[in-house]
């Protein structure tokens, strides 16, 4: 288990050996190794040929997840160069700002992107996934894998956060950092092997097929499914278009997919489907709550109505800044005490700290800090928000406030969301927590409203059920006693809005605080 790929070039060239294995598939096609490393040899050189791409430079990715986004990436990796993922949800405005920022030699986009980077006034050369890519392919078909040398130190992705509590950062991630994901998912697929008694071999993680329904240029998609995907010989089962619960079903189904990694917003429209049961999903081994908070209640439905769920959830939590996820709940800390995040992983050391830096004792409340070899380099091009986001020794400063608890992790929601009521703190995830169990709520959101003699008192967004009969709809006043039985007095919404409108959502499924209002 030791790692001795020098760089993600080499994991590439190593892939070949997996040969007619399928890597990526999709609803109607399919690439084995051979046939991937045989079209990032040929992209690869057709970008340093005719766009002049060599170590260092910036490959930009504008798209939806296709097969050609990892091509992308991979020739991007052969090359030494940097993989640029810019969301493909961005307004021509966002996209011309990242692309100014980041400057790179050639953008590689689907057509629909190709159309928001001309109407964003992007003037960096582009090749069209649809035309201009294949033709590329065909004409320098046949070319070998190029290799370059790269230091581990050396950038070789930019992803960027999200977006929810202000402008997209990029997120610059080493060689290091990127070989470090794989290496830990070799790892833990030893240790669940040990775990669940089967034999470990690479012939048993190569069956794996993990399901993409995220998007690529979001971290937990490419750096914990796909990419490990290449080093192991698994393949990665991408679906395409707008998320359709049941499509997604047919597609576990048909191609007997083994790992499944949803946002909270995915489980719930799951647990929407009303015949479940008319899908096989019987491959299934392991799935996964990610990226957004998720609610125990959420959680226990998600057992009760599918079968594999019941021994194999976990909540796994992380960030674009940290290459790998800071802390997975397995299945027994799930059910074992509703709503923490569960431990730090392997790799990862985690102190909660109060805001003049100090370490706080377990059981109180503090921001979530971490060191480890998976924290990103930085923020590209940024040194002044590099320095305010990580410390002196290395330690990031996640902006997520939370208490460790029996050494499991309870985030209770982010710096920038605390409720400041009187003398008292707020944290709206634990009041949506206790929304969300109400049997009329399918959605909550917490938030804090101006008040003269307070500061701020709270406020409620409760969105109902889809399927709710109009006796059941709950009145302001069912809801405020709900929640007193179950919080302190001061917790309790004072103002509601009751809706059935989903709230506002980004592309890694989190909500867009704000955009809500009462
Ligand atoms: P920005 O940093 O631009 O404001 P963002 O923090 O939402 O956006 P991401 O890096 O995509 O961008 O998201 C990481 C954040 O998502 C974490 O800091 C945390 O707040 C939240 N998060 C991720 N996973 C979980 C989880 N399993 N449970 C609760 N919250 C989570
Ligand atoms: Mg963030």
């Amino acid at each position: 288990l030791v790692n001795r790929d020098r760089s993600l070039g080499a994991v590439l060239a190593d892939s070949l050996r997996f040969g007619d294995r399928d890597y990526l598939i999709t609803e109607n096609s399919r690439l084995t190794f051979a046939e991937h490393g045989a079209m990032v040899a040929a992209f690869a050189t057709a970008l340093r040929e005719r766009y002049g791409v060599g170590k260092g430079d910036r490959v930009g990715i504008l798209a939806a997840n296709t097969p050609e986004w990892l091509v992308a990436f991979w020739a991007a990796q052969a090359l030494g160069a940097i993989a640029v993922g810019y969301n493909s949800w961005w307004a021509p405005r966002e996209v011309a700002y990242a692309v100014e920022s980041t400057e790179p030699s050639v953008i590689v986009a689907d057509a629909k992107r190709a159309a928001i980077l001309a109407d964003g006034g992007v003037d960096v050369p582009v090749i069209t996934m649809e035309e201009a890519m294949p033709a590329l392919l065909e004409e320098f078909a046949g070319a070998e894998l190029p290799q370059t040398e790269v230091d581990e130190e050396d950038p070789a992705v930019i992803l960027f956060t999200s977006g929810t509590s202000g402008r997209p950062k990029g997120a610059v991630h080493s060689q290091r950092n990127v070989l470090g994901v794989i290496d830990y998912h070799r790892h833990s697929d030893a240790v669940l092997a040990a775990f669940t008694g089967a034999e470990w071999s690479r012939e048993t993680v190569s069956e794996r097929r993990y399901l993409l329904t995220s998007p690529l240029f979001h971290i937990a998609s490419l750096h914990n499914l796909a990419l490990p995907r290449l080093a192991s010989g698994g393949a990665v089962v991408i679906y395409q278009g707008a998320f359709d619960p049941e499509r997604a079903l047919a597609l576990v189904a048909k191609e007997k997919v083994t790992n499944w990694a949803v946002v909270p917003t995915m489980a719930q429209r799951i647990l929407d489907v009303k015949d479940l049961e008319k899908f096989d999903l019987s491959a299934m081994s392991a799935f996964a709550l990610a990226s957004a908070p998720s609610s125990p209640a959420l959680q226990q439905r998600l057992r009760e109505r599918l079968p594999f769920a019941q021994f194999s959830l976990v909540d796994s939590y992380g960030m674009t800044e940290c290459a790998t996820a800071i802390a997975v709940a397995t299945p027994l800390d799930l059910m074992a005490v509703p709503g923490n995040v569960g431990r730090p992983v392997l790799g990862v050391q985690m102190e909660l700290r109060d805001p003049e830096g100090n370490r706080v004792p377990d059981g109180e409340l503090g921001e979530v800090c971490v060191r480890s070899a998976y924290v990103m380099l930085g923020y590209w091009n940024d040194p002044q928000a590099t320095a305010a986001a990580i410390t002196k020794d290395r330690w990031l400063r996640t902006g997520d406030y939370g208490m460790i608890d029996g050494g499991r992790l309870f985030l209770t929601g982010r710096r920038s969301d605390l409720i400041l009521r009187g003398g008292e703190n707020i944290y709206p995830l634990e009041v949506e927590q206790v929304l969300d169990e109400h049997p009329a709520v399918a959605e909550s959101l917490v938030l804090g409203i101006d008040d003269a003699d307070l500061g701020s008192t709270v406020g409620a967004v409760v969105v109902l059920r889809e399927d709710l009969p109009s006796d059941e709809v709950p009145t302001e006043q069912e809801l405020t006693d709900f929640t007193a039985e179950r919080l302190a007095y001061f917790k309790v919404p004072a103002q509601w809005r009751i809706t059935s409108d989903p709230l506002p959502r980004n592309a890694t499924g989190k909500t867009m605080r704000a955009k809500v209002s009462l």
